[in-house]
């Protein structure tokens, strides 16, 4: 991903203000071939279970899908587009009524940016 040299401004919002804490950007590569897959914006503290699609920040495939889908049957997974391999399953996190990829446990390297 040539954009991950980007520097990306956090959104604040309720959803930010209901978690506390501190917000950072990690980047998301696949735990089989390393390929960054994703920028995203993690609010508060613990680990990291869900990607809330208003918090992806890059590539613009993934970050467009807030605006281009309503529903979870309207996401595709999350793959790999190096090598494939699953690395989340469209999800929604019924509290906030907001979309998601649920991410398969074990299978992302999560790396704080810089
Ligand atoms: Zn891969």
């Amino acid at each position: 991903m040539s954009h991950t040299d980007d520097t990306f401004q956090p959104k604040s919002d309720p959803y930010r203000e209901a978690r506390g804490g501190a917000t950072r950007f990690l980047e998301l590569a696949c735990g089989d071939c390393g390929t960054v897959v994703m920028v995203y914006q993690k609010d508060g503290p613990g680990p990291l279970w869900r990607c809330y699609l208003d918090r992806i920040f890059a590539p613009p495939e993934l970050a467009s899908l807030q605006g281009r889908v309503q529903h979870k049957r309207e996401m595709s997974n999350l793959t790999c587009p190096q090598c494939g391999k699953l690395l989340g399953v469209p999800d929604v996190y019924e509290p906030e009524n907001r979309l998601a990829y649920r991410l398969r446990r074990g299978q992302v390297k999560k790396t704080v940016r810089a």
